[in-house]
């Protein structure tokens, strides 16, 4: 008997069955409903993030999909405009070829190339470290890193305003945490000094922060560091390639390379734009990554063509600054003509230039206006910035002609008069 409506059951799925559908499409209904009601929420806040599709390559001009051709580039992370460089697309062409499409491999298992090993040797070499370690993006190299690095007995001390990602990576580990004022070295101090009971303390801090374009004042706080004997770590994402006499990054510009002891940085902006992280750094704590830091250890090694565009971008870099140098030039070019137009540009020297305008609506609007303009460009407002200091975020590359920047410097000043922001 049992075994009849045991077959009835394997072949028509039974009334349990049934019900468990029937359950299980109440519970997707409710999460339909729950999940709209955020969504709303979102546009209701103003925040929704909306993508524009590109038809075209990376690069300081586009194809917008839909039509919107010729469009000027000013918002994304190339800053030497070597995403679309056609040496780092041949090296790219090169190494699917001659290594494949991927490693269907962690790096431990069977997913370690000579080309990984050869890049981790250049990074290493170009930020004068012992050592490196790849990962899949920084966002992993940043996850990855604390937990492995930090214990109870230890203490991390992160600005507030420090990455995302450097804040959920800190989340993860167990050390003590504390979290300073934005570049503010009274607080770190007087920080230091509390955390002076645990074993070892870790300053985190971007070396160059994405949304102002300020560099942490890592002068001093390698001075509070040794003070206090404190590790101090940087996140280079915005700064290596292009900051420093030789595009080593903030640590160079502020004569700091042999105090800070951990560099996490991406390849995913200057170095080519494609995708993957690093961290470099003392030899020992690289083994350590490599036997206990979770993103590396179980995510899929980094595909050979995005390891062909990053040791090309860094070959490039290594052999020259001038791509450095001229997008230094231009950022000099857009940040002068715009403050003799009238506007405010907060950070100093950095190609990050975000156009203050405080209105959110303003800040919305006016990057419409500039699109119809043929300029692209971002504008940004809480939560992503706080509250009054809405803004557009101009991002300078080496591949702008200064035609570029003085159409950009026009095009903000007829959509600022319009707008009343001038
Ligand atoms: N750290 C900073 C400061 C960043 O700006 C970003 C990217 O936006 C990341 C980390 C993450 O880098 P990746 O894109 O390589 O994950």
């Amino acid at each position: 008997m049992w075994r009849v409506a045991a077959v009835r059951v394997l072949r028509h799925g039974g009334a349990g069955a049934g019900a468990r559908r029937a359950a299980s499409g109440a519970a997707v209904a409710q999460l339909r409903r729950r999940l709209e009601s955020e969504l709303e929420d979102i546009r209701g806040a103003g925040t929704w993030k909306s993508e524009r599709v590109i038809a075209s390559r990376q690069g300081p001009h586009l194809r917008l999909a839909g039509g919107g051709a010729g469009i000027i580039n000013f918002c994304a992370n190339n800053y030497l405009g070597l995403s679309s460089h056609p040496e780092v697309i041949r090296a790219a062409v090169e190494a699917l070829e001659k290594f494949g499409a991927g490693l269907s491999s962690v790096r431990f298992i069977c997913g370690t190339q000579s080309i990984h090993k050869d890049l981790e040797e250049k990074i290493a070499r170009f930020h004068q470290r012992e050592d490196a370690i790849l990962y899949a993006s920084c966002f992993d190299a940043n996850a990855g890193i604390f937990e492995a690095l930090l214990t109870p007995e230890d203490a991390v001390l992160s600005d507030e305003l420090n990455h995302a990602s450097i804040i959920d990576g800190i989340r993860l580990c167990k050390a003590n945490k504390y979290r300073y004022k934005h570049m503010d070295m009274q607080d770190l101090e007087a920080k230091l000094k509390e955390a002076q009971k645990h074993r070892l303390r870790l300053v985190a801090t971007d070396g160059a922060f994405s949304m102002d374009g300020d560099i942490a004042p890592l002068r001093e706080i390698c001075q509070l560091a040794q003070k206090y004997d404190a590790l101090v770590f940087i996140d280079e994402c915005h700064a290596t390639g292009f900051l420093g006499p030789s595009g080593r990054g903030s640590d160079e510009l502020l004569g700091v390379m042999d105090k800070v002891t951990i560099i996490n940085s991406t390849l995913g902006k200057a170095l080519g734009g494609a995708a993957g992280g690093y961290t470099t750094g003392p030899k020992p704590l690289i083994d350590l990554l490599r036997q206990r830091s979770r993103p590396y250890l179980f995510s899929n090694s980094l595909p050979p063509a995005v390891v062909g565009c990053a040791s090309k971008a860094l070959d490039l870099l290594m052999e020259s600054n001038a791509i450095a140098q001229s997008m230094a030039a231009k950022t000099q070019r857009f940040r002068s003509k715009m403050k003799a137009a009238g506007f405010t540009i907060s950070g100093k020297d950095h190609p990050i230039c975000p156009v203050m305008l405080g209105d959110a609506r303003l800040a919305s609007v006016m990057a419409e206006d500039m699109l119809d303009r043929g300029i692209y460009v971002i504008g940004f407002s809480y939560p992503v910035v706080p509250k009054g200091k809405a803004r557009i975020r101009v991002q300078i590359s080496a591949v702008h002609s200064d035609e570029d920047i003085d159409r950009c410097v026009e095009a903000f000043s007829e959509v600022g008069r319009k707008h009343g922001a001038l």
